[in-house]
């Protein structure tokens, strides 16, 4: 039998019950999942042994977490988390990173705690969080709109944005093809599969040469596992106002295909994640998005507008409506704030708190459904000062990836709102990618971190209450 949900125990904490809390990760493609997976298991392993490492996570401080292990996940149909090689990657000589999440994986871990609470204590028992983590591409929620679109909607909505800025140099190939092949022309395959392959290539141009986030459909670049890959064969095309496809013509089989990928990937996908998660966490590349220019920068925002709109709270959250969610707390969080040195990842909380409009967590978002943090998973870099042109500035010093001497990086001004047009004019400096500082070879002994005992205490706090 599945151990009683956790949100159904809320008002009862204090009382010696074993709970389970079923924590999503997500992010775009580089985010930071694994890297955050990965520290946040070998953290909580040693929370016991090395409870200093958490200082912002209360049962961590309090000393009342007295174990932690990892539980074999019990579900065959996801596959697990790799935490031994992501483990073994920043344990070997020299350390190095593990590559990212390309599909959904799975990691269980058990926590043994002592409750903070009056009967607990007097109980002198000992409660058990289960807790388990479910990891999958951000960019499979750029697809919630698709659900609430036709696919002439879809097609009008993806032709016009393929037409502006940054993109169209970009899309040229591909929308000089669907506009030579009409959509009541007969449906030839080749033809059909030519011009998703077209579509998929500007996509790809999209993210790698202009650092571009909204995506869709989602899958096109991070299809994950699919048994039919087939699914994915269509794309946008201009089609005449109100026309619906002949059966047989190029336009009838991209929408059949548009229809059959919605109810094949997206929809069962979302119900997924209604089904099995309680709470969420969302990690965001800001400081890559503000490196890249006004264009990279507003189109993250864009998507994470969509990705907010998942989960929304209330009446009108379209998870909640489709497919009865109950996610009860989501965090917004900036990655690699050790990019940044301590005043800036300050400023960068601040701007996450901005795009999402949402309080931080040193806004001190303990009653807040949905907060915003900065955080570095994995620290990289140590706090200094250099002088540049006399002056004294603050910057990080570290290694970077393949170097043999660290630098001292001065990485600018992080706005705390979303800059106005006249900011982009002088592009941040790009950043280094620093070496992860070398672990213990089981991880043992926790990871370096800013902030992950900050977000944990938000999601997880009440649970070891
Ligand atoms: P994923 O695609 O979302 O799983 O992203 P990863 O976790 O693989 O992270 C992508 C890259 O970002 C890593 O290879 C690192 O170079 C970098 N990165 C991730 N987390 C951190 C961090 O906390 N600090 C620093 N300096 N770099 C990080």
């Amino acid at each position: 039998m599945r151990p009683l949900r956790f949100h159904r125990l809320s008002g009862l904490t204090g009382l010696v019950h074993d709970r389970t809390v079923r924590l999503a990760v997500t992010g775009l493609s580089g985010s930071g999942k694994t890297a955050f997976i990965t520290s946040l298991v070998c953290n909580l392993l040693s929370a016991g042994g090395r409870p200093a490492r958490l200082p912002f996570l209360r049962s961590a401080a309090e000393r009342r977490i007295v174990g932690a292990k990892l539980l074999a996940s019990d579900d065959g149909t996801i596959s697990q988390f790799p935490v031994h090689h992501t483990i073994a990657a920043l344990a070997d000589d020299p350390p190095h990173w593990p590559p990212g999440t390309t599909d959904l994986r799975r990691i269980d871990l058990s926590l043994r705690f002592v409750p903070a609470g009056l009967i607990g204590r007097a109980t002198g028992g000992t409660a058990e969080l289960r807790l388990e983590i479910l990891d999958y591409p951000g960019e499979w929620l750029l697809d919630l709109p698709l659900l609430g679109r036709s696919y002439h909607e879809w097609s009008r909505v993806a032709l016009d944005l393929a037409r502006r800025g940054a993109r169209e140099p970009l899309a040229g190939e591909w929308l000089d093809f669907v506009g030579r092949h009409r959509a009541n022309a007969d449906g030839d395959s080749v033809v059909v599969r030519r011009a998703h392959d077209l579509y998929r290539a500007f996509l790809a141009a999209c993210r790698t040469r202009e650092q571009l986030s909204l995506l869709q459909p989602g899958r096109f670049l991070n299809p994950g596992h699919m048994a039919d890959p087939s699914l994915l064969w269509f794309c946008p095309m201009p089609l005449p106002i109100g026309a619906r496809g002949r059966a047989g013509s190029l336009g009838a089989i991209m929408e059949e295909r548009f229809e059959a990928y919605k109810r094949a990937i997206v929809q069962p996908f979302f119900m997924h994640l209604a089904r099995n998660v309680d709470r969420q966490i969302v990690l965001v590349d800001v400081l890559r998005a503000l490196n890249a220019g006004e264009e990279a920068f507003t189109d993250q925002r864009l998507a994470l507008e969509t990705i907010l709109e998942a989960f929304r709270f209330g009446r009108r959250s379209p998870l909640r409506l489709l497919f009865g969610a109950r996610i009860d707390r989501v965090l917004f969080a900036a990655t690699k704030a050790d990019h940044v040195p301590a005043l800036q990842r300050d400023h960068l909380e601040a701007l996450m708190a901005n795009l999402v409009a949402v309080p931080s967590l040193r806004a001190k978002a303990a009653h807040a459904r949905v907060a915003a943090a900065a955080l570095a998973s994995i620290r990289c870099t140590d706090d200094g000062t250099d002088v540049i042109d006399g002056r004294k500035v603050d910057v990080v010093i570290g290694l970077p990836q393949g170097g043999e001497r660290r630098i001292r990086f001065f990485p600018g001004i992080v706005p705390v709102t979303p800059p106005p047009s006249g900011f982009w004019g002088e592009r941040f400096t790009e950043f280094p990618i620093f070496q992860p500082p070398r672990i213990a070879g089981a991880g043992g002994d926790g990871v370096p971190h800013i902030n992950l005992d900050k977000a944990l205490e938000f999601l997880l706090g009440d649970a070891l209450a």
